[in-house]
């Protein structure tokens, strides 16, 4: 089975947006509704990145005639998704959530290291009981603070790749890529994105994941502080909200 007209467009549409950050690595985007191995999936979630995937589901790529070689893959559940939304969101918050998973892949780094057949075993045999675990209970990020994995350097990178769709002629606000008030954040997509309008244009030619080696503009340091530190006042656990410092530091350096 080769991909769908639907995952050709998704994964032409997210190289296009990162072509300097992708290189010669191969994207794959996985829907929920072609049907991959159901063990594999996480139950609660519109989607999912791990610098592993493409390990992860590298068999059932095989027998798809879809694998290519190392490379970031993501899993997108298009099924749950589109019910969840109105219909003339469906198509864009299906995009939407798959840019998501690619600020990950963006934000993070992905693992292109060569593995023999035994270590790939390992890998699907451990995502496999990983997946089984968190589908069974499903758990707060490791340190509890409901916004790690998703704190201000990746908003900085979903909200680049929220402007270059935009360039593109693809309508997504960053409000569909992240749902800030999900991770305990304040502010809207919207402001963040307002707040990064200064250094867009600055980095379209870049690859994005050096951005993090660039200060952003005061506006959105500021606006990223200042959620955290709402966030801090209402928290009534003492260890957690001093957590949440090292959070509001991460700038600091580059001032
Ligand atoms: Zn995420």
């Amino acid at each position: 089975m080769k991909t769908s007209t639907i995952t050709d467009g998704i994964e032409t549409t997210l190289r296009s947006l990162a072509p300097i950050d992708l290189a010669d690595a191969p994207l794959y985007v996985v829907l929920q509704s072609e049907n991959p191995p159901a063990d594999r999936l996480l139950l609660d979630s519109w989607g999912n990145y791990h610098p592993k995937n493409d390990l992860v589901f590298r068999l059932w790529l095989e027998s798809c005639g879809r694998w290519r070689g190392r490379g970031p893959l993501v899993v997108v559940n298009d099924l749950d998704i589109r019910d969840a939304s109105p219909s003339d969101d469906a198509e864009s918050n299906v995009i939407a959530i798959a840019l998501h998973e690619l600020a990950h892949a963006l934000n993070t780094g992905f693992d292109l290291t060569e593995r023999t057949a035994a270590e790939v075993a390992l890998i699907e045999l451990r995502a496999s009981f990983a997946i089984s675990r968190l589908n069974a209970a499903p758990t707060l990020p490791q340190n509890g603070l409901p916004w790690a994995g998703h704190d201000a350097h990746f908003i900085r990178v979903a909200a680049h790749l929220s402007h270059r769709a935009k360039l593109a002629g693809i309508a997504i606000e960053l409000d569909q890529v992240i749902a800030l008030n999900h991770y305990g954040l304040r502010s809207s997509g919207d402001e963040y994105f307002c707040a990064l309008t200064g250094e867009f244009e600055r980095f379209d030619d870049a690859p994005l994941s050096t951005l993090r080696h660039h200060q952003p503009p005061a506006a959105f340091v500021w606006r990223w502080r200042n959620d955290l530190a709402d966030w801090c006042q209402q928290e009534p656990d003492d260890a957690k909200a001093m957590l949440a410092f090292h959070y509001m530091e991460l700038f600091k350096r580059s001032l």
